[in-house]
């Protein structure tokens, strides 16, 4: 989606991955798939391009070394490697003073024994690595939290409180070369199985805690001094106070519904900051609604994609990715409409749609 925007712009892509006939690579100038690891191949990518940015923040931190050797890299690497680190990053939040859920590091089983007893429900969290719920344990017990670490192979971790939370949002922010910054309309998401399913915007949250969590993403993004789009994901406690889940310094899944319904999408925005461009304008044109789609509704044969598309608001986004696995984002649907109950109700219905087995259950 990032290279469909620098496309349009008149840019031309090179894409690096360690897979073949990757989404970006179907359409980019040049395809390169090498491991990250290969750092003659990475810095000789880097030599033929003026820019590089990143579809995720899982790329290690040499290897974006090696880049900035011979090309701008943006977000710096620095970025990467705090926000690909949970324990990092919950520091990093922690120290800065935003409202961050209260955590502890794990490192031993001895750690676990001190710290478990006195914690209430938590979260047991691998450090690194983590995403959609991945790598993730709920524990009430002591024997929970042994047994749920020694099944992450004892590796460090996060526990962190489990918050009651009436809602889950993020903004979209993006901050130029020169400093300036822009922010999308948070959206509310929904998340099924630790993974993002439904996101909403406008999220129909009260202005002041929009403008609150707006102001908190201003203060990540010129903190880490990024120069690109940063998601800030937050739950929205039953006191109404917000607390930062978690990063990504890039375009983000709950942003996708910004293609179909602001003035410039968060991939333009994250070309346009990259580049060095001046930023573009976010409004929405219409409330919008969009609803992620996981391999797992191939598991009864091709999705019937006319049935969604009955609806002519309705539109279809597919990644161009072979292989649908249970669980793997594959595409989203986007709807469009008066507001945004309206448009989520759309969604859902294009959704349950594409596989007539499933519409009764949703
Ligand atoms: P994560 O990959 O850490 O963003 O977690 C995925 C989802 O799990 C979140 O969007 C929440 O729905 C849920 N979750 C994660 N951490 C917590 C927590 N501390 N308390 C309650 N729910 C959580």
């Amino acid at each position: 989606m990032f290279a469909i925007s620098a496309r349009r712009l008149g840019y031309r892509v090179h894409t690096y991955s360690p897979d073949r006939d990757s989404p970006t690579g179907q359409i980019a100038d040049v395809e390169i798939d090498a491991p990250y690891e290969d750092l003659d191949r990475v810095r000789s990518f880097a030599s033929a391009v003026d820019v590089i940015t990143f579809e995720f923040e899982n790329v290690p931190a040499p290897t974006a070394e090696a880049a900035s050797e011979r090309a701008i890299v943006r977000p710096a690497g620095d970025v990467l490697h705090i926000t690909q680190h949970r324990l990092r990053e919950k520091t990093f939040l922690r120290s800065g003073g935003f409202p961050v859920t209260r955590f502890e590091r794990i490192a031993s089983s001895d750690d676990l024994t001190r710290v478990v007893p006195n914690f209430g429900p938590a979260i047991l969290k691998t450090a690194g690595f983590g995403y959609d719920g991945k790598g993730q344990y709920r524990v009430q017990s002591l024997a929970d939290a042994q047994s749920a670490w020694d099944s992450m192979g004892r590796q460090e971790a996060v526990l962190e409180a489990v918050v009651d939370f009436t809602a889950e949002l993020s903004v979209i922010g993006a901050r130029g070369e020169d400093g300036s910054c822009v922010f999308y309309e948070p959206s509310a998401n929904a998340h099924s199985n630790g993974i993002l399913d439904i996101s909403t915007a406008p999220g129909g949250f009260d202005p002041r805690v929009s403008s609150r969590a707006q102001e908190i993403t201003r203060g990540l993004l010129e903190a880490l001094n990024v120069v690109g789009v940063l998601c800030v994901e937050f739950f929205l406690t039953r006191s109404g106070d917000l607390l930062v889940n978690e990063l990504a310094p890039r375009p983000h899944n709950s942003g996708h519904l910004t293609i179909d319904a602001c003035v410039t999408s968060q991939f333009e925005q994250q070309l346009r900051a990259v580049c060095g461009l001046p930023l573009g304008a976010v409004e929405m044109l219409r409330p919008a609604a969009m609803a992620n789609l996981l391999g797992d509704i191939w598991s009864n044969g091709s999705p019937r994609w006319s049935a969604a598309l009955s609806e002519s608001e309705i539109k279809l986004h597919l990644y161009g990715k072979t292989e649908p696995r249970p669980g793997r984002k594959m595409g989203h649907l986007t709807a469009t409409a008066a507001t945004a109950v309206t448009a989520e109700q759309m969604v859902r219905e294009a959704r349950s749609a594409l596989s007539p087995s499933s519409s009764k259950s949703r």
